[in-house]
């Protein structure tokens, strides 16, 4: 339970900062690397006025990242239609909505149509993807991740971490509070299902698409590096939301204030 003063001076906080609300306790720093930056610099502002004896370790606390992720009841995701298949995840593999997004404030509703003409014009129980990063980085709850995620194209999904991004990257670029929670995914799914990072794909790379678009296909070497590198200096976790705090964060996107 995030309390809400507390969720609000942190989201408030972060939302001019564009590493997106997807960080936890964290400074506003723009990245990882610049938080790792901070933290080495100040154990070595701490080394210059008294030096440790040659033989003491010098511990350094590094927290994980924590993402956090807007529930589906406060985005206001319809009931499941029908039953899911089960898997296990064995990969990681990166979409984008195709659609383009410019105005952030209509993120949330996004999502609300993408789960409509999901259930609706296409006949699948819930939203093809398990989560979604809307173009300020914030994380949404999409299908569960235990779920086989659905696609009309010509791939087999099952054991996909199916990860999606709001906008169309074919014509507009990826944001970087996007990337940013794009790649903190990356890592959070690396590590929880214990697959590799050599299995991360666009979805171009398994089916006749263009998806993930051409700008963040050519991204995803990057995203990568950047996954690879969260893992290695602080690990990551993902935190879902409690449904209170979900509908605070939700009406702060749809002001514009994060
Ligand atoms: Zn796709």
């Amino acid at each position: 339970m995030v309390g809400r003063r507390r969720f609000l001076k942190l989201i408030l906080g972060l939302g001019s900062v564009g590493a997106g609300f997807g960080w936890l306790n964290r400074p506003p720093l723009v990245g990882p690397v610049m938080l790792g930056q901070a933290s080495f610099e100040s154990v070595a502002a701490t080394a210059t006025t008294r030096p440790p004896p040659a033989s003491a370790p010098v511990s350094v606390s590094v927290q994980p990242i924590e993402l956090l992720v807007i529930p589906k009841h406060a985005w206001g995701a319809a009931p499941i239609v029908g039953t899911f298949v089960e898997h296990e995840i064995t990969r990681i593999t990166i979409h984008h909505t195709a659609s383009l997004l410019d105005d952030n404030t209509d993120a949330p509703g996004r999502m609300r149509e993408h789960q409509a003409y999901h259930q609706q014009d296409l006949g699948w129980p819930d939203l093809a993807y398990h989560y979604i990063v809307d173009r300020n980085g914030h994380i949404y709850e999409g299908r569960p991740v235990w779920a086989v995620g659905d696609t009309s194209t010509n791939y087999d999904p099952a054991g996909h971490l199916l990860i999606c991004c709001e906008g169309e990257f074919n014509s507009q670029l990826p944001s970087e509070p996007q990337l940013a929670s794009t790649a903190g995914l990356i890592a959070w799914g690396s590590s929880k299902f214990g697959v590799g990072l050599d299995t991360v794909l666009g979805h171009r790379d398994l089916a006749s698409t263009s998806c993930p678009g051409d700008a963040m296909y050519d991204r995803l070497d990057s995203l990568v590096t950047r996954s690879d590198r969260l893992l290695g200096d602080f690990g990551v976790t993902l935190t879902t939301l409690d449904d209170r705090s979900g509908l605070v964060v939700v009406a702060e996107i749809e002001a514009g204030r994060v």
